[in-house]
């Protein structure tokens, strides 16, 4: 799922017939490509004026040295040393630059070393010198700085310049959530209630602190370490909103990434932290699935079947699946947010329960991961399609295709290695 989603700003589908739903303006602040993602404000006075949208992700994988996607004849060395000349001096005077392992609109997420303790660390540059930059790295900041949890990403120390603020963070050298299901061999339902519930436990925690991520989805579940038995931390705050003392908990930004926008945010109507129970809603199904409940290559479809909280359990693995977990999920995909589950009633839900204990070792994994591996080929496929020209169009998404699957390929047989001796 790593391949090609994308942050936007939802535009609601047009010939839905909903009172409630208003024509979302186009974004008119700024004329270059760097900004095409962002997008207007609902003007409403919420939190944010927009929302970033990376172009594209490099995933780390487990444990092991960061390939980088876009660049990929570019020597490893030379690579590093152009992001280290990023870096502010005092950077660099206490942490070795080491690679780069992630890359956002605003942002670079590089592998680092603490100088003296030699500890690994992540640091995010974020340009500062546009507007939208400088209102991501607040959110985060405002949000990092004041969790400690063990589900949740720990910032170190942030540096500030004038046109960059460097965040130091904990590193996550597990990769990213379904990477490693693809790459595990097996996965059953006691293992995505574990996953689950460690999501849920950080979950709940932001909640109970009034704040709301905005932007769960598999790529910001990062595993903290490649063994069998590592916590999931969630990371990426750039979207989080954080209630101030005296506010009500009521959100009117629009934002989020379109498979996992819940239906009262696509609505426009002032919504709460239940957003992030219906994105989590979308990830389970997904775990148990390897697919996605709401699909299409078409927005305003997409968001059609959102709104109608259409989904459908046909096709492999879910006759498998237990009628519990089902139950979990349609509780999470309950259209009105009032009625949804709250993390707390989540934790508490028999299947969580109940499978946590159990030995149920079903292998959903076959079906789940041929799902994932067709995801990400088609995503990835649409997603360069989209971007290249109609001549080209075929040779590109063909060569991303083969190329995402040799990298899941080379993924699956380290973890082989790595857990076969
Ligand atoms: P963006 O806003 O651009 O999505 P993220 O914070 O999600 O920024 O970082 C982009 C990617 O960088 C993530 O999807 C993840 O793969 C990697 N990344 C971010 N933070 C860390 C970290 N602390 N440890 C390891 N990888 C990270
Ligand atoms: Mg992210």
């Amino acid at each position: 799922m790593g391949c090609g989603t994308s942050k936007v700003l939802p535009e609601p589908p047009k010939d839905v017939q909903l009172d409630l739903v208003k024509k979302v303006e186009p974004y008119t602040g700024h004329k270059t490509d760097v900004y095409k993602h962002f997008i207007k404000d609902d003007g409403s006075g919420g939190l944010k004026t927009g929302c970033p949208s990376p172009p594209y992700h490099i995933q780390p994988y487990p444990g092991t040295h960061l390939v980088n996607h876009m660049e990929p004849h570019e020597p490893r060395r030379t690579r590093v040393a152009k992001y280290r000349a990023k870096f502010d001096p005092r950077v660099t005077a206490k942490y070795d630059i080491k690679a780069l392992i992630g890359r956002g609109s605003f942002s670079r997420v590089v592998r680092v070393e603490h100088k003296a303790t030699k500890q690994p660390y992540a640091i995010k540059m974020i340009e500062t010198k546009y507007r939208e930059g400088r209102e991501v790295c607040e959110s985060e900041l405002c949000v990092l700085r004041r969790v400690r949890h063990t589900n949740i990403i720990q910032l170190i120390e942030v540096f500030e310049t004038q046109e960059r603020v460097y965040m130091v963070m904990e590193l996550a050298t597990g990769g990213e959530l379904f990477d490693r299901i693809i790459a595990k061999g097996s996965f059953t339902e006691r293992d995505a209630t574990r996953v689950l519930q460690m999501v849920l436990d950080g979950v709940k925690y932001l909640h109970t602190l009034g704040i709301t991520h905005r932007d769960l989805k598999p790529e910001n579940l990062l595993y903290y370490h490649p063994g069998t038995d590592s916590k999931i931390m969630i990371t990426d705050f750039g979207l989080a909103s954080a209630r101030k003392k005296g506010d009500d908990c009521l959100m009117k930004t629009t934002c989020g990434t379109p498979e996992y926008i819940a239906p009262e945010i696509l609505v426009r109507k002032p919504y709460t932290n239940s957003v992030d129970m219906w994105a989590l809603g979308v990830i389970s199904y997904i775990l148990l699935s390897g697919t996605m409940p709401f699909e299409d290559d078409n927005r305003s479809r997409l968001y059609r079947q959102i709104l109608k909280g259409k989904y459908s359990y046909s096709g492999e693995p879910w006759p498998s699946v237990s009628n519990l977990a089902k139950d979990f999920i349609d509780r999470l995909l309950t259209v009105d947010p009032g009625a949804r589950m709250t993390a707390l009633q989540a934790l508490k839900h028999p299947w969580v329960v109940s499978m946590a204990a159990s030995s149920s070792m079903k292998n959903l994994h076959r079906s789940i991961s041929q799902n994932l591996l067709k995801r990400a080929s088609s995503r990835c496929q649409s997603t360069k399609s989209a971007q290249s020209t109609r001549s080209s169009r075929s040779t590109k998404s063909n060569k991303s295709r083969r190329v995402r699957e040799r990298e899941l390929r080379e993924l699956n047989l380290r973890y082989q290695q790595q857990y076969n001796g």
